[in-house]
């Protein structure tokens, strides 16, 4: 076993985005204080809501002021009762029609904005998800202002940190657009509990927008593995695995073994080893589990980016030059067909 002590080569930098204020909204900081009002945007599927969303609360809460929530799609009066129970939260707004049901930004977005205005928020904030990237820079635009992608941290309601260069920089920005349109890194912030509050449920306006777009099909990769965005421990897989048949044998023994979600990395996604909802990295899954392993993966800045901010980071390589060494918190140099067979037997027996 080798041991590599994590290092911190993350630099710091400070940028300042200035926006040209709007007349409508010069308010002086302190005043704009006061007057902070969040609304957080829910994701649902099926009349259930994303518990991962639930990010979105805990980052309004972090702002301070009122903070209600946002929902819409067909049957999401069950994830407004669930979202209602969430404590320090107002309001529900929820938009009953089945046009929104899967979150098509073309129509979403425009409803999304008619509901901003009418509760005059200061704040809009979604998670850094797909629903997330593709709505709120639409909403962004129509509201004419800057969005603040990916946060990571809030210092107080103009000024957010967000890493920058696949997390090599971290950037400080501040903005006096009079409306922030913000989406959080859901490994920042953990989700709000569904608990004891008593939120009130309210219908939102709905003028119907037209789309242009219409939704045609999914095909969804399904598991009964634990979510990747949300498990507690992650095995991940790269192109040391030489093949999608070796993957899988090697891979799925290991996370039955552990009880953990299975990741990739953009390598063995792109040679069709894995699913590429599996990939781990820029851009692909960003997640700090408990525990994350990596096997047959060297560990390049951009899967770095993905999951360096795991708590306890373990490797497989049979380079003991690989990076990801460098950013491992217990290490192990070796053929991963020989060692993850024989960690997987020890880890069943234990
Ligand atoms: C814009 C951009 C975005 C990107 N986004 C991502 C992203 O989101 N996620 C991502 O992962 N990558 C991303 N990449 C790709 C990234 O740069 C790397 O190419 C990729 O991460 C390499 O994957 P890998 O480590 O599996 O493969 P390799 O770099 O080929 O590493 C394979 C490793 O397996 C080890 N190995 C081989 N055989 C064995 C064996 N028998 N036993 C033990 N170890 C073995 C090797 O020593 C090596 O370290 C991105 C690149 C770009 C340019």
């Amino acid at each position: 076993m080798l041991s590599a002590t994590r290092r911190a080569v993350w630099a710091q930098s400070r940028s300042r985005l200035a926006q040209p204020s709007c007349p409508a909204y010069s308010f002086s900081p302190s005043a704009l204080r006061r007057l902070a009002s969040s609304l957080a945007i829910l994701e649902q599927r099926d009349g259930k809501l994303n518990h991962g969303s639930l990010s979105a609360i805990t980052a309004a809460q972090k702002l301070g002021g009122s903070v209600h929530a946002f929902v819409a799609g067909s049957n999401v009066k069950p994830v407004a009762e669930e979202a209602a129970k969430v404590d320090g939260v107002e309001k529900i707004i929820a938009v009953e029609n089945a046009a929104y049901e899967k979150g098509l930004p073309e129509n979403y977005a425009p409803l999304l904005v008619e509901n901003i205005k009418k509760g005059g928020y200061t704040h809009i904030i979604a998670g850094h998800t797909a629903f997330g990237k593709n709505l709120l820079p639409r909403v962004a635009a129509l509201l004419d202002s800057q969005q603040i992608s990916d946060i990571t941290g809030i210092e107080n309601e103009t000024t957010f940190v967000r890493p920058i260069y696949a997390g090599n920089a971290i950037a400080t920005v501040e903005s006096s657009d009079p409306v922030k349109v913000i989406t959080i890194r859901g490994t920042a912030f953990a989700p709000a509990e569904v608990a004891s509050g008593s939120a009130a449920v309210e219908d939102g306006v709905d003028s119907k927008p037209e789309s242009p777009t219409e939704w045609v099909s999914e095909e969804l990769a399904k598991s009964d593995r634990p979510d990747l965005a949300t498990a507690g421990k992650v095995v991940s897989g790269g192109r040391g695995l030489k093949s999608k048949e070796e993957f899988d044998r090697i891979m799925q023994p290991l996370a039955d073994s552990l009880g953990a979600a299975i990741g990739a990395s953009r390598a063995a996604v792109d040679s069709g080893y894995a699913d590429n909802s599996l990939q781990v990295g820029q851009t692909g899954k960003v997640v700090a589990p408990q525990m994350y392993m990596a096997v047959g993966i060297s560990g390049a800045i951009q899967h770095l980016a993905g999951m360096k901010d795991s708590k306890v980071i373990a490797a497989i390589n049979k380079d003991a030059d690989a990076p990801i060494f460098q950013v491992a918190d217990v290490g192990l140099v070796g053929d991963l067909f020989e060692k993850v067979p024989e960690l997987t037997e020890k880890l069943k027996k234990a």
